[in-house]
């Protein structure tokens, strides 16, 4: 053991004080200190630097049956992370390498060696990279579009969410696979600025108008593949808006994550049978046979500078409830990303 052995430490953690009745509010979580557990064989100790905070969360704190099992109440939160080793008694892992691992929300994560994957620290910078565009977010872009929805060139694509994490994402490689033409929405006129700068061939802000109208102005053709983000009205305006054997990628519903009651259906849904349209959810985890390809392709579109990325940065665990909130009202452009500051005692 190092002097920076975990015997010696303490750090703090998000808990999940009680579960959110709609948006989440601070008072649903709670920072607390706690001593680190000595490290076992095999274990290391790890100091976070940064954190990612995603909609999913939101689902978790739930205590519904899932995909993924609900966030327990008084214990701490987890999420994606990338970390520096700053111990270790595993021949894996060695004090200094940056690890991506799935225990954020925390400043010391402290487990069993095979659930952090070593990065590559010239791969990417900053390492927030490996939350969004070169992570989850990307891969679930990647794989929702040119897995999922089997766009091809020539397409017509629409994405909501567009100023988001996955959505800038989804676009920008519609553009770059050959779509005839990409339009996104997103919740202000700041973010259809730069959702334009990233190329799309047209954007609007859902809140002006009927996303019905907007759509259909910026779209007066019709559309062939929709990845939907969130949901609702927008699943129903594109429902209208699809032609022919069009796709919709059900990524996700943002638009109900905080509804009380049950969100109604697309009233349109009917549609789908005369167009022939399929509508398909997926999951990214479902999707991980793509990541070498994935990875091989962004990185090489990033380094080129052919594909660009935003985040929105929050800084210290503190404020890490804040920013999960901020991002489920739209107070991100990009992936929302918390950067901690240590925290050890
Ligand atoms: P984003 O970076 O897009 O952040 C969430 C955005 O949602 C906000 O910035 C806000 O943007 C928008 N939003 C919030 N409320 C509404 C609303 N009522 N109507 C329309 N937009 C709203 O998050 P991610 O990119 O991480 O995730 C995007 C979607 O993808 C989510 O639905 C998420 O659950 C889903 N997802 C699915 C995965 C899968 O495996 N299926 C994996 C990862 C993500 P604005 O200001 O534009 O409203």
């Amino acid at each position: 053991m190092t002097e920076t052995s975990a015997a010696v430490l303490a750090g703090r953690e998000v808990r999940l004080i009680s579960r959110p009745h709609g948006l989440p509010t601070a008072d649903n979580f709670a920072v607390v200190e706690r001593a680190l557990p000595a490290l076992d064989e095999e274990q290391v100790l790890v100091r976070n630097l940064v954190m990612s905070v995603d909609p999913y969360m939101r689902g978790r704190m739930n205590d519904t049956p899932s995909y993924v099992p609900p966030f327990q109440l008084d214990q701490a939160l987890d999420g994606g992370a990338v970390g520096e080793v700053i111990d270790s008694r595993s021949d894996a892992l060695h004090v200094g390498d940056l690890v991506l691992h799935g225990l954020g929300w925390r400043d010391y994560a402290v487990g069993a060696a095979g659930g952090f994957r070593c990065l590559d620290a010239e791969a990417a910078t900053p390492l927030s990279a490996h939350l969004g565009v070169l992570g989850m977010p990307g891969l679930t872009a990647y794989a929702g579009l040119l897995e999922v929805a089997a766009m091809k060139a020539g397409d017509v694509v629409f994405v909501s969410g567009a100023a988001g994490a996955v959505g800038s994402m989804a676009g920008q490689i519609a553009k770059l696979k050959g779509a005839s033409r990409v339009i996104g929405s997103a919740g202000s006129a700041a973010k259809v600025e730069h959702v334009l700068g990233l190329g799309f061939d047209a954007a609007f802000d859902y809140k002006q108008g009927p996303v019905r109208r907007q759509l259909r102005d910026a779209a007066p053709d019709g559309i062939d593949v929709y990845f939907d983000n969130v949901g609702g009205e927008h699943l129903e305006a594109a429902i209208g808006s699809l032609r022919l054997h069009g796709r919709v990628v059900l990524c996700g519903a943002i638009s109900a994550y905080n509804e009380t009651t049950a969100a109604p259906g697309p009233r349109n849904l009917a549609l789908a049978i005369g167009k022939r349209l399929t509508l398909r959810g997926f999951i990214v985890n479902d999707h991980n046979h793509l990541r070498s390809v994935f990875t091989d392709e962004v990185s090489a579109w990033v380094r080129e500078g052919r594909l660009r990325w935003e985040q929105t940065t929050v800084q210290g665990l503190e404020n890490a409830p804040e920013a999960f909130i901020g991002l489920l009202r739209g107070e991100n452009t990009g992936k929302m990303i918390v950067e901690l500051s240590g925290g050890a005692t």
